[in-house]
């Protein structure tokens, strides 16, 4: 049965830093009398400062250790300009910070991926306790729980799997009754752990997911992720003049847009909110007060082009060595080195004699040991630096528009998305 519990979820850019956090409290204010469970990520940009961490202890740099440093030095500025010298946070900091310390100072037993979620989990540990104590500094009762406790995955470091039994049963033991005494429940995005109680994160971007987790297993009446835009747009404003707000969204077509590479949510989000048919918004920090964007059941719209731009895009053209035809026994030795690498496919096409897929660079490393074993048993053609444009409820205007000076490396149409590789048209100058 759905009770009366909203879950939100706060983002890097929105606890950035002292005004930020003091933004986010004077939000919450507003529903003091809510049984509120709020989701935050790590501040700003720490998650990529922490990633540099890990990459100099890997490369065996002297400045890992001075790098952690730093950030733990802008925490504690902040937590000064916040609520002053406090040495209860001041603790907390050092209880967290050091075991990644003692993690940097040994030989790396237990391979990358499970250093990366050690260390890179800090930024979620640290932003809860600086806005705990920040909140309990202003006389807002609150409770800090580690989502580690909560959320249950398998031993799939930085993308872990999650346990949805096991989760559901902490969830049910002891998220709903915090959430009846004490106030606003204050927890982690991104981070959980294994049945061993080794730290693992859910994939880049991943507190939205852990908000969409909570939502579900609470039976929560609404999740509200909150942004630096005003709703779900028609695409980037980065990177387009002229951008509109959507106002309301199907889950289907949620869905689609997250799977096309729609930055604003992660993925992985929405199915568990329909599931349950819980509601969600998109709403903006900086305009509490503005209707942001809703997704949810029923919503029967006409949606306008939507454009969704993928950039680092690497296409790969495999044919065979002997010339011949790339058969299925190809495709499944070629997918099953896809999933063993952990790319994702964006895009893929099969003629007589070569199969071309294109995937993000989301890991250097990871993609050039898997094009490596393709180079194996097959010519692998490599071409880097593309970009993946989808359109969905595409016009024929706003493709000529995308192709503006670009070529057109793979093109693709399936019912109202059209999705085109490109790369820029090389400049000519004439002597
Ligand atoms: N802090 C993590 C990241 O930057 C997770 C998140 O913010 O969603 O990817």
């Amino acid at each position: 049965m759905r009770k009366n519990i909203k879950v939100f979820k706060f983002g890097g850019a929105s606890v950035k830093d002292a005004d930020a956090i003091r933004n986010v409290a004077s939000i919450l204010k507003d529903y003091k009398k809510e049984r509120l469970l709020v989701v935050v990520s790590a501040m700003g940009k720490t998650t990529n400062a922490l990633e540099k961490v890990v990459h100099a202890f890997f490369d065996k740099k002297e400045n890992a250790k001075d790098l952690l440093k730093q950030i733990e030095i802008e925490h504690l500025e902040i937590s000064k300009e916040l609520f002053g010298e406090n040495l209860d946070y001041e603790k907390e900091v050092s209880k967290f910070v050091a075991p990644v310390n003692k993690l940097l100072q040994k030989e790396a037993i237990k391979g990358y991926d499970y250093i990366y979620d050690q260390v890179v989990s800090l930024g979620e540990l640290l932003s809860t306790k600086l806005i705990t104590t920040f909140l309990s500094s202003e006389k807002l009762p609150n409770y800090w729980l580690d989502a580690r406790k909560i959320i249950k995955t398998d031993n799939t470091y930085r993308e872990g799997n999650v346990n949805w039994k096991s989760t559901q049963k902490n969830v049910s033991r002891n998220v709903n009754s915090l959430l009846d005494v004490n106030g606003f429940v204050i927890t982690q995005g991104f981070i959980g752990s294994s049945e061993e109680k080794a730290t693992i994160t859910l994939g880049r971007e991943g507190s939205d997911f852990t908000a969409a987790i909570f939502s579900f297993c609470l039976d929560a009446e609404s999740m509200s992720i909150w942004k630096d835009v005003p709703g779900i747009l028609t695409g980037d404003p980065c990177l387009f003049k002229k951008v509109e707000k959507i106002d309301r969204l199907s889950y289907k077509e949620a869905i689609e847009m997250t799977y096309y590479g729609a930055k604003v949510i992660h993925p992985k989000t929405i199915k568990p909110l329909q599931n349950k048919t819980i509601p969600m918004y998109v709403k903006s920090f900086v305009d509490p007060a503005g209707e942001g964007t809703f997704i949810g059941a029923d919503v029967d719209t006409f949606y306008p082009p939507v454009v969704v731009v993928e950039k680092d895009q690497v296409m790969l053209q495999i044919s065979t060595k002997d010339f011949s035809f790339v058969a299925e026994h190809h495709l499944s030795f070629i997918f099953t080195l896809f999933t063993r690498y952990r790319t994702k496919v964006n895009m893929m096409q099969n003629t007589a004699i070569s199969f071309s897929v294109c995937v993000t660079v989301k890991d250097l490393d990871r993609l050039t040991k898997l094009i490596q074993e393709l180079k194996e048993t097959f010519n692998v053609v490599v071409e880097k630096h593309l970009e993946l444009v989808t359109i969905r409820h595409y016009h024929k205007s706003v493709i000529e528009q995308m192709k503006k000076h670009k070529i057109v490396m793979l093109e693709e149409r399936i019912r109202q998305t059209i999705q085109m590789v490109m790369k820029d048209v090389p400049v000519m100058e004439r002597k």
